[in-house]
């Protein structure tokens, strides 16, 4: 009998998340059945939309019920196989996260390969996985970006912000982003970002002006409130927003940004976009984005945190910000 620990919503937290609407449970692993692999999850990942699966609201992802195991992606190893044609010690990417061991359906893993890849087994929930996709769908799909035009990136040291801004660069862009410490600023010049501030550090209305003087022709907006007011003060005519996230948003009320009037006066695009609707796309991402890799011409960031018990702090550092570069993930063996 194999035990796992796992982390368990208890209570649905109202604002902010803190440590007492969660538990960190021990708890007995089933044998896997026909059909199941036993999974021994090497690194789990850790995401802004898990907030919301907190909340008991209709949403496009389903809310975690209380006094069971959360879930998310992860990369585990088999352990115990009872799926033809999948060997022990295959590694496996899957949904069933925030656990040290799983029982996973054998249609629901993914077998992966990182020695063929070439990349650590995290990179499956990065940049090859669904922050990478994000970013591609975001710049390519949905802002439709062309060579010679300016992108503005927010939150753009991020999982899904550092690789949607390297894209564009190399599809001939001019990139701006916004981060919240000066070592991420740091991190989007070394990344090739053309210009990059830090939002601490003033307004963003007056920062992102003068790091675009001749203003934005797109807008990757993961961030919403004083950033995406920011972008419809410096769009272009026509231009596009594509809206993938507003972390300002999911733990606080805020106001709305007092000038939307410009999507009328400047005849802008805004268009919201969930991944998961985009999963027909995966192949021409995964051999975009790996030949990217292979080329060395992009590169991607990650911050590991170590074991289970890290792992809940991890997710409340990725939604406080400025504890992490690239895409946050924990370790798990
Ligand atoms: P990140 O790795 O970018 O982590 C989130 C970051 O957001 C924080 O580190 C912080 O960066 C920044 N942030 C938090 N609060 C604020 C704030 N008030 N103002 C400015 N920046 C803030 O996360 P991801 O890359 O995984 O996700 C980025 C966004 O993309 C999120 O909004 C997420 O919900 C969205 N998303 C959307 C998807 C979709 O299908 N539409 C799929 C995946 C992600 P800093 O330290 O710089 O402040």
């Amino acid at each position: 009998m194999t035990t796992s620990r796992e982390w368990q919503l208890v209570r649905r937290p109202r604002g902010w998340p803190t440590p007492d609407d969660f538990t960190l449970a021990e708890v007995e692993v089933a044998e896997p059945g026909p059909g199941q692999l036993l999974v021994r999850n090497l690194v789990m990942s850790v995401d802004p939309y898990m907030r919301g699966r907190m909340n008991d609201a209709e949403s496009y992802a389903a809310p975690y019920q209380l006094g069971q195991a959360m879930y998310g992606g992860a990369v585990g190893r088999v352990e115990q196989s009872r799926v033809d044609g999948v060997a022990e010690g295959t590694i496996v990417r899957h949904g069933l996260g925030w656990r040290e061991w799983a029982v996973v359906p054998g249609r629901q893993a993914e077998v992966v390969d990182p020695d063929a890849d070439g990349v650590p087994a995290s990179a499956y929930l990065g940049v090859l996985g669904m922050p990478g996709l994000t970013a591609w769908v975001g710049v390519f799909d949905i802002a439709e970006v062309r060579p010679g035009e300016t992108l503005f990136v927010s939150a753009a040291a991020g999982a899904v912000g550092s690789i949607a801004g390297q894209l564009a660069k190399r599809a001939g862009l001019r990139v701006v982003g916004s981060a919240g410490t000066p070592e991420k600023v740091a991190l989007l010049e070394e990344l090739g970002y053309d210009a990059a501030f830090d939002y601490h550090a003033g307004d963003v209305t007056e920062q992102l002006a003068a790091a675009a003087p001749e203003g934005i022709d797109c807008y990757f907006d993961n961030v919403g409130g004083d950033h995406l007011r920011a972008a419809l003060a410096s769009m272009n005519p026509f231009g596009r927003i594509a809206a993938c996230g507003m972390i300002a948003a999911y733990n606080e009320t805020l106001p709305g940004p007092d000038n939307l009037f410009f999507i009328v006066g400047k005849k802008l695009t805004v268009r919201g976009f969930i991944v998961s609707d985009h999963a027909h796309r995966e192949p021409v991402f995964r051999r975009h984005v790996s030949a990217l890799l292979r080329d060395g011409s992009l590169r991607f960031e990650e911050t590991h945190r170590q074991g289970i018990d890290a792992a809940l702090e991890a997710l409340l550092d990725v939604l406080h910000g400025g504890r992490h570069k690239g895409k946050m993930v924990v370790d798990l063996a």
